[in-house]
């Protein structure tokens, strides 16, 4: 028993060419770390299979490590990958940001080049249509590769998630992830329900505050979510929005006992990928 929990472990943490080697014989239920070992896209006309929570892409681009208004970080994690539509969105946020006069954006991570799940960090992110930009206002200079690796942004809420800090939040954080939630393609932004309720303090009835929705975590990043772009037959978006700038009851839920601490997820093999994922992941 214990030596079969310690196999597990180690593979667990091999590396991923072993899981690769396994790839055709697990079918649709690839490792995640098949798809993150992928060094690069499949080429092609994009192509979204399934939903961000669950799919692959094909014809991603990536977002370039510099542009105007923007860095992307982490590289060494190959994340900066995505449907065209996303990294568009992305150029047009860092440059209305900028027009706004704030300054150069950390943009984390985006998806993997054929998207897909990954072994650590997002359950989301699989279909080219998720962003996480840090919600960090410093001047930036120009940081070396190596120094991106090690950013550290602190939380904008207070510990007991019952607000914002008031010692790090500002109402220009509260304009960023307006400029977001305005871009015409984005589907919803993820941030924190404290972030979200001081949003509806200053902002109630603000059209935008529709697309911002209150999650758990995100309380120095936040996230971006686009719609499925126009002719992606196999995108399968999610459910809408509910109606209303969602400044209502619904955000006392996040304090409760229930919602600060989640039960694990249920056993069983995780869910599978659309079929069409298997070829988008094997293609050479
Ligand atoms: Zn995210």
């Amino acid at each position: 028993m214990i030596r079969a929990a310690a196999l597990a472990l180690l593979l667990a943490l091999a590396p991923a060419s072993i899981h690769a080697q396994g790839v055709r014989a697990q079918g649709a239920a690839a490792p995640a770390a098949a798809w993150a070992a992928l060094p690069g896209p499949l080429a092609g006309p994009p192509r979204i299979v399934g939903h961000t929570g669950l799919g692959c892409i094909a014809g991603a681009v990536s977002l370039p490590a510099d542009g105007p208004g923007w860095q992307a970080v982490r590289l060494s994690r190959n994340r900066t990958w995505g449907h065209p539509a996303l990294v568009a969105a992305l150029r047009d946020l860092a440059a209305l940001a900028r027009a706004q006069g704030l300054p150069t954006l950390w943009i984390g991570d985006l998806g993997q080049p054929r998207g897909g799940p990954m072994p650590y960090g997002h359950a989301s992110h699989q279909a080219g249509l998720d962003a996480d930009i840090w919600l960090d206002l410093s001047p930036k200079p120009a940081l070396s590769p190596a120094a991106r690796e090690a950013i550290e942004v602190p939380s904008l809420v207070l510990p007991d998630e019952s607000g914002v800090d008031p010692a790090r939040w500002t109402p220009r954080h509260g304009a960023l992830i307006r400029i977001a939630a305005e871009l015409p393609e984005v589907d919803r932004i993820f941030v924190n329900h404290a972030i979200k309720r001081e949003l509806c303090r200053t902002e109630a009835g603000a059209a935008w505050l529709h697309r911002v929705r209150p999650w758990r975590g995100h309380d120095s990043h936040m996230h971006v979510r686009l719609r499925c772009p126009p002719g992606q037959a196999e995108c399968k978006d999610q459910a809408p929005v509910p109606p209303g700038d969602g400044c209502d009851a619904s955000l006392d839920w996040w304090l409760s006992a229930e919602a600060r601490h989640p039960p694990p997820r249920p056993p069983g093999p995780p869910p599978r990928l659309p079929a069409a994922c298997q070829a988008i992941l094997e293609a050479r």
